[in-house]
């Protein structure tokens, strides 16, 4: 076994649990009672679709796994594949390349810029493939484009910049290879900045030096700045620093459930004033509290042992644990969130922000899904959602990818303005 396939095999297991705490993943999740309309299943199919975080990629290299072939959740814990987007009407989205937060030793850092190279070269891979379903996608105006020829849009975004904090020139290599968005940290404090979920708190409190280098050259190259995982100080300055508007690319409210990892009210408005954009997350641990359950958490912890020996698991393997992980949860209901709990964050957004500052990243093979809305074919539900709420399909169209991609262009835009003036 190499030491990368034991690395993806290691990301695997940790999108499988967070911050010590187990996160819930499909098996038990049903997509119950949702009642959705054939008007809005036609409508649903008429609009841009775009979910700003998919963590799929996760999956490209696991034995026997294929993004072409349709997997079943009985069976299988990933979420998005190429015909349950189909099935889901959702036409692309950004495709992360996301690297686990280790140590910031050179050994290490290396490590994860080669783990981050090599991800980013597998979307390529699949890309080329699959190159008569689907498209790389690098500027707002490809969306359209792609979905008119019936192929899915795969932009690419980095979760976690610490693969470039050995040098930060990467940042012009990852953007030659097409990625077009950047988180500067994930679960800890890194080189960049500081996490809101470091259990030791903030080491910079806001961004390093290195962080605003990062921010700097972003701009100029045209990259979006997310700042989902950040805290509220690289938040603000990032708010502060950026040229350009940007993304919580996967996000929530502190305004429904006060958690590190939801923005407040006031600090969404000052995003909104920038231009950019909250796109809502669907990660349970995230959207509500649930009552403490030792007992399960011991019986999470104990499987996930179990099959964190395997350096990477056998389709038959997965299975065993896909049913072993429901079982679990079957036994201790209460820990899987409900569709309803999503929904409160996007229409809690909506509310505060209005339409033109809100849209989807529902964390799909990062953690995501909820009852209801257990996997990617279920997503017609959100439009029924905000259909129910009085929303228009111009509205929703732009809640469904319209303000994402004006992001898009306001960022492209800055960055033809700093290479103008010779920047
Ligand atoms: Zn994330």
């Amino acid at each position: 076994m190499s030491m990368m396939k034991k690395n993806i095999a290691l990301a695997f297991l940790l999108a499988l649990s967070s911050q010590g705490q187990l996160e819930a993943q499909a098996g038990t999740k049903t997509q119950a009672d949702a009642k959705i309309s054939a008007r809005t299943v036609a409508m649903h199919r008429r609009l841009l679709t775009l979910d700003t975080h998919l963590d799929t990629p996760i999956h490209f290299t696991r034995p026997g796994w294929d993004f072409a072939d349709r997997h079943r959740l009985a069976s299988d814990p990933s979420q998005v594949d190429l015909p349950r987007m189909k099935r889901g009407a959702l036409d692309g989205g950004f495709f992360v390349i996301y690297t686990p937060q280790g140590a910031r030793t050179p050994e290490a850092t290396a490590k994860a810029r080669d783990h981050a190279l090599v991800r980013a070269v597998e979307i390529h891979e699949m890309a080329a493939r699959l190159h008569d379903k689907v498209a790389l996608a690098t500027r707002a105006d490809d969306a359209e484009r792609i979905a008119a020829q019936g192929k899915i849009i795969v932009y690419q975004s980095i979760e976690n910049a610490y693969p470039l904090s050995g040098d930060l020139g990467l940042l012009d290599s990852f953007y030659a290879l097409g990625v077009r968005m950047i988180g500067p940290v994930h679960f800890r404090n890194n080189d960049f900045g500081d996490s809101s979920t470091d259990p030791n708190g903030p080491e910079y409190h806001g961004l390093s030096p290195l962080g605003r280098e990062l921010v700097a050259r972003a701009n100029a190259l045209g990259i979006m700045l997310d700042a989902s995982h950040a805290s509220d100080d690289v938040l603000d300055q990032l708010l502060d620093l950026s040229k350009a508007p940007i993304i919580l690319s996967h996000s929530g409210c502190e305004g429904v459930y006060d958690h590190p990892r939801n923005v407040d009210d006031p600090r969404l408005k000052r995003l909104a004033d920038k231009g950019g954009v909250i796109q809502i997350n669907s990660f349970g641990a995230y959207l509500a509290a649930t009552g403490p359950n030792p007992e399960r958490d011991a019986a999470l912890l104990k499987l996930n042992q179990q099959y964190g020996d395997h350096h990477a698991m056998t389709p038959h393997d997965t299975a065993q644990f896909v049913a072993a992980r429901a079982a679990i949860l079957r036994r201790y209901p209460g820990f899987e969130r409900s569709y309803a709990q999503f929904e409160a964050h996007l229409i809690h957004a909506l509310r505060v922000l209005g339409l033109d500052h809100v849209g989807i990243g529902l964390d799909w093979d990062g953690g995501g899904g909820v009852i209801g809305m257990a996997d990617v074919t279920a997503i017609p539900r959100i439009t029924q959602t905000l259909l129910d709420a009085g929303y228009s399909e111009g509205d929703i169209a732009k809640i469904w990818g319209g303000n994402v991609l004006r992001v898009m262009k306001a960022v492209e835009a800055v960055a033809a303005t700093d290479n103008k003036s010779g920047g």
